[in-house]
């Protein structure tokens, strides 16, 4: 039959199969707002009601700046739905960049947490697209406000029937638009469509995948404005398991410890930095987490002892690869009876691998004239790939992707495993070989006065590049020497990867999505002098 992949068939596909499961949300303040998956949709429909109320045009773009919560999970299916596009923005980018990213896009509407009005309040009036401003919040919170006519969410909504006739529309239809950090230049929108959407969740929800089922309760910490939470409000509903989503304190591992617990979450999604910080929580308090089975550790590359921790601790972490520009994921190592069988080291290996490509996303390296690399796990590559869910081009460009080059350094192995060595822009060239900086940062982690690490590469007389380690030690290590360390990497990468130097310091920079910015410290240590230069 010729029926269309949309976002609706997954609302409607939940409200039969998981009408009473729960969605749970930690707001701000710490209070717990419990309501069901029947209750938000039909929260949905008085949305999509109101989005007809203020006019807004068939496939406008509509604006969200807002933490995991139920609110923002009804957006993600009034918008959609209704035929417009929801334009999730990372609040934690620099205001200049809020500013570029909402004038690009042409919000029409902003829904917006009540904690980031200040914000707006200092560029709207640089931002002449927006006629509706919306506080996601009662009106007896609503504050005052220099934006104009701001009006509350619960206002506008109580006010709506809670029927909605959702419309039918081709499946190609757009219905996000996020845009990607942007390191370099403007950042570039990606824009997702009701297709690439659904085939991305049925693929990510395959046993050999993240395959959550209905008996799943799923935690987000990654935010939603960040590629939709990997692909979970959308991806929970279509499995029917139960959502918590945490609010805007997931880096407070203790309540998120807390929540965890009460909730009797099994599954949950982070960047290592999250791990970390709750590895070092339930190290610290003893506290344990029964209920959580799995969590994906992505975004940036983790630490084997992090991975080994928390098992100590009952959860096996398993690597997701991805991209805003896929919509996510794009591989993903689940841990399978195999990997369990196999020898110490080499299975601590193979967990640091990137994954398998899911089901219909293809893979391949490439070496810089674009000719195709073997798949021995040893050669590395420019990593290129395709798939239904692969942005064809960014929002407003000209250019059309066949193959969409990611920017990463990889190997890719017989069995299919993919491995990212490095950012292009973060690989290190010394004397004409590539150095990976993801490895001897994998090899360092695992020093016990080690709480952070990452290697650069600073600019050499005679080795044109090599590489630096900047180290954040433990509390209790005052006594760790930078010659310690560097003895410490012998035998673990080979011998000319070994940093000429280690900076120590006390915390390092990171993005506005939670990974360490290599491009900050690359700047701090552009005229690095090595010791004994
Ligand atoms: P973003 O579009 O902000 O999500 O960033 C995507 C980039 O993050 C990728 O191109 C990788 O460089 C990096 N990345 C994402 N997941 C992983 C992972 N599991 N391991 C290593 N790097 C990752």
């Amino acid at each position: 039959m010729d029926a269309q992949l949309s976002i609706t068939t997954i609302m409607h596909h939940a409200e039969m199969v998981a009408g009473s499961k729960e969605i749970v949300s930690r707001m701000n303040d710490g209070t717990i707002h419990r309501y069901t998956y029947a209750d938000a949709f039909l929260r949905a429909r008085q949305l999509a009601n109101t989005l007809e109320e203020l006019a807004i045009g068939a496939e406008a773009r509509v604006g969200t700046l807002a933490w995991n919560d139920y609110r923002h999970f009804e957006l993600h299916y009034a918008i959609p739905c209704s035929g417009r596009i929801c334009h999730t923005i990372n609040p934690k980018l620099f205001p200049e960049q809020i500013k570029f990213i909402i004038n690009d896009a042409e919000d029409e509407a902003l829904f917006i947490d009540p904690q980031f009005i200040p914000l707006l309040e200092s560029m709207s009036k640089e931002l002449p697209s927006v006629r509706h401003w919306i506080a996601l919040c009662s009106q007896s919170e609503l504050p005052i406000s220099s934006l104009p006519n701001l009006q509350s969410y619960e206002n506008l909504i109580s006010r709506q029937s809670s029927e909605f006739d959702w419309p039918e529309f081709d499946e190609k239809r757009a219905s996000g638009l996020c845009y990607t950090s942007g390191t370099t230049g403007n950042p570039k929108g990606v824009l997702g469509n009701h297709r690439s959407i659904v085939l991305h969740g049925m693929a990510q929800n395959m046993a050999s995948s993240v395959g959550l089922t209905s008996e799943d309760v799923v935690m987000p910490l990654v935010p939603m404005f960040h590629v939709n939470a990997w692909g979970m409000p959308y991806n929970a509903p279509m499995a029917g398991a139960k959502l918590v989503l945490p609010g805007p304190h997931v880096a407070d591992a203790e309540s998120m410890v807390a929540l965890v617990n009460s909730e009797r979450v099994t599954f949950s999604l982070a960047v290592p930095t999250l791990w970390s910080g709750i590895n070092s929580y339930l190290n610290e308090s003893g506290a344990s987490l029964p209920s959580l089975k799995r969590g994906v550790i992505g975004g940036a590359a983790g630490a084997l002892s992090l991975y080994e921790d928390m098992d100590r601790h009952g959860v096996t972490l398993e690597n997701g690869w991805g991209m805003t520009e896929l919509s996510p994921m794009g591989s993903y190592n689940r841990s399978l009876g195999w990997h369990t069988r196999m020898s110490d080291s080499s299975g601590g290996q193979q967990r640091l691998k990137s994954g398998r490509p899911l089901f219909g996303m293809q893979m391949r390296i490439v070496d810089e004239d674009g000719n195709s690399l073997p798949h021995d796990g040893k050669t590395t590559g420019v990593l290129e790939v395709r798939a239904p869910w692969a942005c064809q081009s960014y929002f407003g460009g000209t250019q059309q992707h066949t193959w969409f080059s990611t920017g990463d350094v990889a190997t890719l192995d017989p069995n299919g495993y993919m491995q990212i060595t490095d950012r292009v822009k973060d690989v290190i060239k010394s004397g004409g070989e590539w150095i990976s900086s993801i490895e001897i940062e994998n090899a360092i982690m695992s020093h016990p006065g080690v709480r952070e690490a990452v290697v650069i590469g600073v600019s050499h007389e005679h080795w044109s590049e090599r590489p630096l380690l900047i180290v954040v030690p433990e509390d209790l290590e005052p006594e760790l020497t930078a010659e310690a360390l560097l003895t410490f990497l012998q035998g673990k990468v080979p011998k000319w990867w070994i940093p000429n130097a280690c900076e120590f310091v006390d915390e390092l920079p990171h993005t506005a999505t939670g990974k360490v910015s290599k491009k900050s410290l690359r700047e701090v240590y552009d005229h690095y002098q090595w010791p004994g230069a």
